[in-house]
């Protein structure tokens, strides 16, 4: 077991997320980011420090509505709607998410919505039925590079299937963007990064982030490296060379970042 690498002066202007609640509640309001059926996930990823279980508590069936219109009234331009894995769903809760996203359409016929979902364990008839509820952006995270998919995530994921996923949601509904994030810093290579963006964009994923993995506890993984600022720019301008419609990349960049301004200034101008 190596020592835990001292954190480099890049990250020590900011707090880390998760360190301050007001901080943390502030960045997900400007984020505009909401979290669905509850806080408990059905797997264990090992760089997340989400709650674990295997049966979580029922769903909410009035939180479609509810969230729809809690969202509607704070007059949001873009919203990302995100969820725990509920792999004891039969749907995995693609159900939940594309009532939410009716409603919301519903009440606000204007607001972007992006919907950054689970695998739904590659069940493709569930990616559909969030793909074709009218959402405008399809998220959903590679989170790292193939040869490192066993070591990261819980072993239900994998890279291949988050990959059919993405491109089942653009297939079924060319009109909408798909996206992904991937996290570095756990070990991979550069070879393996370069692969993986080229994968992602053969599979027709319009935008990419790239940011620097931090460990939430002691528990979970350790950070092998502190990716710098001007990788992160290498990588960025790899991205745009790859024909990505925008690649955000460094250090503190998280998976929803600035992809709201981003869509309202160049999509929708
Ligand atoms: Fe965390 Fe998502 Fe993995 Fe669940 S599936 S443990 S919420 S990263």
């Amino acid at each position: 077991k190596g020592e835990r690498l001292s954190l480099p002066p890049w990250l020590k202007t900011e707090i880390p997320i998760g360190k301050n609640y007001n901080k943390l509640k502030n960045t997900l309001r400007n984020l505009n980011l909401h979290t669905l059926m509850g806080d408990t996930c059905t797997r264990g990823c090992r760089f997340c420090s989400v709650k674990t279980a295997r049966k979580p508590p029922p769903l909410d069936s009035n939180e479609p509505y509810n969230t729809a219109k809690a969202i509607a009234e704070w007059g949001l331009d873009y919203v990302v709607l995100t969820s725990v894995d509920r792999d004891d769903l039969p749907d995995g809760g693609a159900e939940h998410f594309a009532k939410t996203v009716l409603h919301l359409k519903e009440r606000n016929s204007n607001i972007l919505v992006e919907c950054l979902t689970p695998d739904f364990r590659g069940d493709l008839k569930s990616v559909e039925k969030v793909a074709l509820s009218g959402l405008d952006v399809y998220a959903h995270n590679v989170e790292t590079v193939p040869e490192l998919q066993r070591k990261v995530r819980d072993p239900r994921a994998n890279f291949n299937q988050s990959l059919q996923v993405l491109k089942h949601a653009k297939k079924v509904q060319p009109g909408v963007i798909s996206k992904t994030s991937i996290m570095l810093g756990l070990g991979e290579t550069d070879e393996q990064v370069y692969s993986t963006m080229k994968a992602l964009r053969e599979a027709d994923v319009d935008c990419l982030t790239l940011g620097q993995y931090m460990q939430p506890t002691k528990r979970h993984l350790k950070v092998e490296e502190y990716i710098t600022p001007e990788k992160f720019k290498y990588w960025e301008k790899i991205g745009n060379e790859l024909g990505f419609y925008y690649t955000a990349s460094g250090p503190l960049v998280r998976s929803s970042y600035k992809a709201g301004e981003f869509f309202l200034k160049n999509l929708v101008a």
